[in-house]
């Protein structure tokens, strides 16, 4: 399946199937618009995990065609998303005489995506750049758009750039070797999709959830249909002055909760904490008379029988108290001044963005969750 992503300069395809990685070879010939495979130079970007159970793979399919690579491996996980690394990988591509027109292919999750994606658009002022995902979240979000960066001490994804790949490849077969906690991790994104504004999309998935997390074409249906919701949003705003806020629906308290996490050795991953979010975000549109308690009621359900954890309460060890929460909302940058914008529901799936939240209505509205743990 291919989604294309319509931006006012440029064009780009999702390529979305199996056995994508052995068919590698002639799409990026394609999409770099290379005749000849003697003059396409690659540094691979990828994390320890990732490079054990794919490297080889890709990189022989490349070989054979005698293009040359040059892999850069990393460490896995969001540390990775960081200046020093960052020197690292752009010193690897320097060093190995890159030019303008070579290329930089991503092979990994959303950490690598934004990583190696910075990279590619400051290195020469930009080089051309692939995507290929190998996490759900990575396929359905991290690599529609064009956002990447790296994190600072000040806060996550604060330093980076919009800047959009020649193409994406998202080959379904790795997600088999994706440990199934961050699949479901990636879930919970594709089930904020239909709770932003298609509830017909989040009927289907609580039907079909279980052929999604198998392997075939219902997998490959939801994963294009994501791709496509982000890229029709992202087509429309492009570097998030209006509409595309919307996608993050759960993720203020989702980050909050990140935060307070992120020294706990059993940290929730990140849509883990979506997925509370969502649910927070829900119950706090409950207090404001937006919704009924039987719309959240049937998102947590969804999301328990799935294994996505719903409230505070399954988050293992102490969250902070309901002040200190405040501030890692207020740290983020969806602050302006003395409101919070919000993403709050009026129904199932019919998301919108609130600009005028007080945070003493969400200071409240915490200590009342902290309090039932
Ligand atoms: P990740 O890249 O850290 O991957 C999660 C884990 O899975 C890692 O340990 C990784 O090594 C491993 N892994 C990846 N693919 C694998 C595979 N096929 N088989 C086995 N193991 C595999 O995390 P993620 O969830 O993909 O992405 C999260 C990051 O994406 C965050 O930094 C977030 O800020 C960013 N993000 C960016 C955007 C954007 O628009 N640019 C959107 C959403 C999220
Ligand atoms: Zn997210």
């Amino acid at each position: 399946k291919i989604v294309t992503v319509k931006l006012n300069k440029h064009c780009y395809d999702i390529i979305i199937g199996s056995g994508l990685i052995a068919q590698a070879v002639s799409k990026i010939k394609h999409y770099l618009h290379q005749k000849s495979s003697h003059q396409i130079r690659l540094a691979i970007v990828t994390d320890k995990n990732v490079a054990a159970f794919h490297l080889n793979t890709l990189q022989t399919k490349l070989a054979e065609n005698e293009i040359y690579t040059i892999p850069i491996i990393v460490e896995a996980g969001e540390q990775s998303k960081s200046f020093p690394i960052l020197q690292n990988v752009i010193d690897k591509i320097l060093v190995a005489r890159l030019e303008r027109g070579d290329s930089i292919i991503a092979l990994g999750g959303g950490v690598i995506g934004d990583l190696a994606g910075f990279a590619a658009s400051i290195i020469r002022r930009g080089m051309h750049f692939i995507q290929m995902p190998t996490t759900l979240l990575a396929q359905i979000d991290s690599s529609v758009g064009g956002k990447t960066g790296i994190n600072s001490p000040y806060g996550k994804n604060l330093i980076g750039t919009f800047y959009q790949p020649q193409c994406v490849i998202a080959d379904t077969d790795v997600l088999n070797t994706l440990p199934s906690r961050e699949f479901r991790a990636g879930y919970a994104e594709m089930v904020k999709y239909g709770l932003i504004n298609q509830p017909h999309f989040f009927e289907w998935l609580e039907k079909n959830w279980q052929k999604v997390f198998s392997k075939g074409p219902i997998q490959i249906e939801a994963i294009a249909r994501s791709c496509q919701f982000k890229a029709d949003i992202v087509t429309h705003d492009e570097h998030e002055t209006g509409q595309r806020a919307l996608l993050n629906l759960g993720h203020t308290f989702g980050h909050m909760l990140e935060t307070a996490t992120t020294y706990d050795s059993n940290r929730l991953i990140h849509g883990e904490a979506v997925a509370i979010g969502i649910i927070l975000a829900h119950q706090f549109s409950e207090q404001l008379n937006l919704i009924s308690p039987t719309v959240t009621q049937r998102i947590k359900a969804h999301f328990k029988t799935v294994g996505l954890p719903t409230q505070l309460q399954d988050i293992p060890g102490k969250l902070p108290d309901a002040e200190t929460l405040m501030t890692f909302i207020a740290q983020d940058k969806k602050v302006s001044q003395n409101n919070l914008t919000f993403i709050l529901t009026r129904a199932l799936g019919q998301s919108f963005i609130a600009k005028n939240v007080s945070p003493n209505a969400v200071l409240t509205f915490l200590k009342q969750k902290l309090m039932k743990s």
